[in-house]
């Protein structure tokens, strides 16, 4: 009796969860019309009138960071030699069966709190069947029906307005996250024809997450993937290398559609092959542009896949996904559901807390995620919210800063403009990452002391700057030495100095003794110009305004 109920509370739940996960298309048309972007209140020919808009929803394949694979104890390595990695399983043998790697559970349950998801304290094992030579068994072990964490939001910022240095903040939401096995890859053999295949990803875990249709453009994708690059990082369930040479840590398909609001979304493309958050941008905007034309010329939208080329700028069609593939969904027989416990409390008797996975200490050791830390930054240094977010967005530039801090005295926010301006600014000129600056933190701090000291003026301190970067390993004193760059600090040389520049400007020291200061820093600058930037600033306005007086 009681186990009908509960089967009947299954299928009841199913049955509830059918219109969100259902390919048929009407099925699919009602979820869409009833989701949350619409705003069918405004009359339609006002908004036929309006502008048509991009809309974006990423679904993203995240490579869990683990030894060994989903469902067996082979190891997870890049560039292993080919088919080296490999369990009977993972070649589907018959008669292997999966076991199910805690770590990977344990690393889709760590991502879905750090997202804001429901955790599903109980979620199910499908397989989805399809037909390609990378995958031996016919079918990909999936989470369809009730995938381990759902209904989540990623707030993502990026530095917009005028001057691109306000920081928006943004919400997607997060559908679901589902677990799943990964395929083994093909090798195509042009010059032989035939293709070759590696089995060595066969069954590497990944995290599936899907994102809602929440946002609008290139930019805003891009930012919403960075961010995710650095949670997943933090939290250590995924590298997050896009790159192809880390064969696929972190793929990011868009879809992508255009309409105008107000009105049913319109047709997706799917765009794939994207392996850089900068291409990620320009990939989604080339489509929003095509589609925009497509639709103003009169004709449709496809909804088919495309490739994005990243020599050409443009996205290609790859093939249409008009008749809609059936996948054959059915449960995974050969795996129990997965439980998620609340605590040791929860356990049911017979399950030693050690063998099972525990929501309250994941939660206890989610590291600082990066919203945390860029307030941290702006706590604790008094630093704006742009230059925290630079300093987390960048590659190794928080450590950075916090090295030179630990070596100067100057005011953080002094100390900011040299990491983010002349540091990162040097960085990007040359393509180079912050491990690889030729101007390691600790000299950098020197400097700064020297500076602080009023050993060089802030000028001087730019140019040694720059020598230290073509000369890695010189330090900051020996430059100043070298090429004489010390403050001159000497009353009687800024004197004569001062004197000369205000003889030579008889209109300029008119217009400051009637009172117009802005002239004075004129005239320091020519000071300035005279001693190579070496004067010291504070003295030289005392001076020039005692000779103007
Ligand atoms: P399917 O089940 O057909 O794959 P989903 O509902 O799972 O469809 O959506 C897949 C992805 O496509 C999600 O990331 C979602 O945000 C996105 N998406 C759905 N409809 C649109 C649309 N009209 N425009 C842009 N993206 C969309
Ligand atoms: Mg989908």
């Amino acid at each position: 009796m009681a186990a009908s109920r509960i089967a009947a509370r299954e299928l009841l739940h199913n049955i509830k969860l059918i219109p969100y996960y259902q390919k048929s298309s009407c099925l699919f048309i009602r979820w869409i019309s009833t989701s949350k972007f619409q705003c069918s209140s405004q009359p339609l020919e006002k908004s036929a009138l309006q502008q048509l808009v991009g809309v974006v929803g990423l679904e993203i394949h995240a490579q869990i960071s683990s030894n060994t694979k989903l469902f067996s104890g082979s190891s997870v390595q890049f560039l292993a030699p080919p088919n080296s990695l490999v369990s009977f399983f993972d070649a589907s043998l018959p008669g292997t069966l999966p076991v199910l790697n805690k770590r990977c559970v344990e690393a889709a349950v760590m991502t879905g709190l750090a997202l804001n998801c429901t955790i599903n304290k109980k979620s199910v094992f499908d397989r989805k069947h399809y037909f390609y030579a990378d995958l031996p068994a016919g079918y990909q072990i999936t989470q369809q029906r009730r995938p381990v964490a759902v209904d989540g939001v990623l707030t993502y910022s990026f530095l917009g307005g005028r001057k691109r240095n306000q920081v928006m903040r943004k919400n997607v939401y997060i559908k679901q996250i589902q677990l799943e096995q990964d395929s083994g890859k093909s090798l195509h053999d042009d010059v032989n024809s035939q293709t070759l295949i590696d089995l060595n990803r066969a069954g590497v875990g990944l995290m599936e997450l899907v994102m809602e249709p929440d946002m609008s453009c290139g930019e805003e994708a891009a930012a919403a993937v960075r961010e995710l690059q650095l949670i997943l990082q933090a939290l250590g369930t995924c590298q997050g290398n896009m790159s192809v040479c880390a064969e696929g840590q972190l793929r990011v398909d868009a879809n992508v559609s255009v309409h105008r609001p107000g009105e049913p979304l319109g047709t997706r493309t799917e765009v794939k092959n994207i392996n850089s958050l900068r291409y990620l941008a320009r990939a989604i905007d080339f489509e929003i542009q095509r589609q925009t034309e497509v639709v103003q010329r009169g004709g449709a939208v496809l909804n088919e896949t495309r490739a994005y080329d990243s020599k050409s700028g443009e996205t290609v069609a790859m093939r249409d996904k008009e008749g809609l593939q059936d996948y054959r969904f059915m449960p995974e027989p050969n795996l129990p559901p997965l439980l998620v416990f609340e605590d040791e409390a929860s356990l049911p008797a017979g399950v030693e807390a050690g063998q099972a996975v525990l929501l309250c200490t994941l939660r206890a050791g989610l590291p600082e995620l990066p919203s945390v830390r860029r307030d941290r930054l702006v706590q604790t240094y008094g630093l704006l919210p742009e230059h925290s977010f630079t300093l987390v967005n960048e590659d190794g530039l928080m450590e950075y800063f916090e090295a030179v801090m630990k070596g100067t005295s100057r005011d953080p926010r002094k100390v900011i403009g040299w990491v983010t301006n002349e540091l990162l600014g040097l960085l990007k000129q040359q393509d180079l990452s912050v491990s690889h600056s030729p101007v390691p933190p600790a000299a950098l701090a020197e400097l700064l002391e020297l500076q602080e000291a009023g050993r060089i003026s802030s000028s001087a301190a730019k140019q040694v700057f720059q020598e230290m970067w073509r000369s890695p390993g010189k330090a900051a004193p020996q430059i100043i030495q070298e090429r004489d760059l010390g403050l001159v600090s000497d009353d009687a040389d800024l004197h004569r100095i001062c004197q000369k520049v205000v003889e030579s400007h008889p209109d300029e020291v008119r217009a400051v003794r009637s009172g117009n200061q802005k002239v004075l820093n004129k005239l320091m600058g020519l000071v300035q110009k005279e001693t190579k930037g070496r004067a010291d600033p504070v003295l030289v306005r005392k001076i020039l305004q005692e000779k103007t007086s």
